[in-house]
């Protein structure tokens, strides 16, 4: 247990959680609704400061970053507890452990040594991500920094639920970020992740303004978020919002967690989602977990050639020269060294 940033002290040794924007009011002894942020005597601690509960070397296209030093590894790590409740979460072990006061696992790991073994496995980022950076800040903050000094760019994989003060603490040590956008209804934000769309939409034009890399998800879940309408509502959110060359992945979602009687999306409905994002206008979108499907291919936007094509997270042609289309020489937008 260790001190927590971003809290406020409010009356009869109550705290306030300012890291997302469920801003949690704490009494002393309980937990913020994301697990791992307690109130102890009046003061705000966190439970995983420096306890890591997975940690794996990633192709950065398995974040998805498409057009982030793609072919590179990434050293991805993230702790246990998540701010939202997904009913349909692929790593709820991780994010919904602690809640209910459970045991927070994760092994203590200081700072130097991440970035230590990001150097010794010719990492060139570390990725905050598996559960949610935003509630376990104070680490991503420890190890963003000597990371940066040792060159190292720091991306983060996030719902994207954060109060504007978290991505402000962040902004200047974060390069790149894969954000989700679940859904384009308050009500499915609501139902099924127990938070709100808004602050998510607004997070999105932050972090653009902001200037860190930025790409999409969207997990598709049959009947849920992938009807005409809510497709071209997202779609033409991000080509107005976030512009032409924000890439959006929309993954195909498998049953798990309390969501197992829902089938897995049919290649199709991506298929449709992939064509309405570009007639919206979207230059770079991406099918997900579908591997081998062209739709994973990044296409020249002048000359519609293949500039990357990739089976899964593996590159199997590369025609970007410097930042440029190997064939008419378009630029590719990205961050491509
Ligand atoms: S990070 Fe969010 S969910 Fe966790 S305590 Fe803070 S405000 Fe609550």
């Amino acid at each position: 247990m260790s001190s927590a940033i971003l809290w406020k002290a409010r009356k009869h040794l109550k705290v306030q959680c300012i890291s997302c924007s469920h801003y949690c009011l704490i009494e002393p002894g309980d937990r913020g609704q994301c697990g791992v942020r307690k109130n102890i005597e009046g003061e705000m601690q966190t439970l995983v400061g420096n306890r890591v509960a997975a940690l794996n070397l990633d192709p950065i296209e398995k974040k998805p970053l498409f057009h982030f030093l793609p072919g590179t590894l990434t050293l991805s790590l993230g702790t246990m507890g998540c701010n939202l409740a997904c009913t349909f979460c692929q790593n709820y072990s991780l994010s919904q452990y602690p809640k209910q006061n459970r045991l927070v696992e994760g092994e203590p790991i200081t700072a130097d040594r991440i970035v230590s073994i990001a150097g010794a496995y010719y990492a060139a980022s570390i990725s905050y991500t598996y559960s949610e950076p935003t509630v376990f800040m104070e680490l991503v903050m420890d190890i963003a920094r000597p990371a940066k000094e040792k060159g190292l760019k720091n991306i983060i994989v996030s719902n994207g639920f954060q109060s504007p003060d978290c991505l402000r603490e962040m902004n200047g040590l974060i390069d790149a970020a894969n954000i989700d956008l679940k859904a384009f209804k308050d009500d499915f934000y609501r139902e099924y992740c127990k938070a709100d769309l808004k602050p998510v939409l607004n997070n999105l034009i932050r972090i653009r303004e902001m200037g860190w890399w930025l790409e999409v998800t969207t997990l598709l879940i049959p009947g849920l978020n992938d009807s005409e309408e809510e497709l071209e509502d997202m779609a033409g959110f991000i080509f107005k919002e976030l512009g032409a060359d924000t890439p959006w992945h929309i993954s195909r979602f498998h049953p798990t967690f309390k969501m197992t009687s829902v089938k897995s999306t049919p290649v199709e409905t991506l298929e449709r989602a992939w064509t309405i994002g570009r007639e919206k206008g979207i230059r770079f979108v991406y099918t997900g977990n579908v591997p081998g499907h062209k739709g994973e291919n990044t296409l020249c936007p002048a000359c519609g050639k293949e500039v990357i094509t990739r089976i899964g997270f593996e590159i199997k042609g590369y025609n970007v020269n410097d930042r440029f289309c190997a064939y008419c020489g378009e630029t590719i937008p990205g961050v491509w060294k």
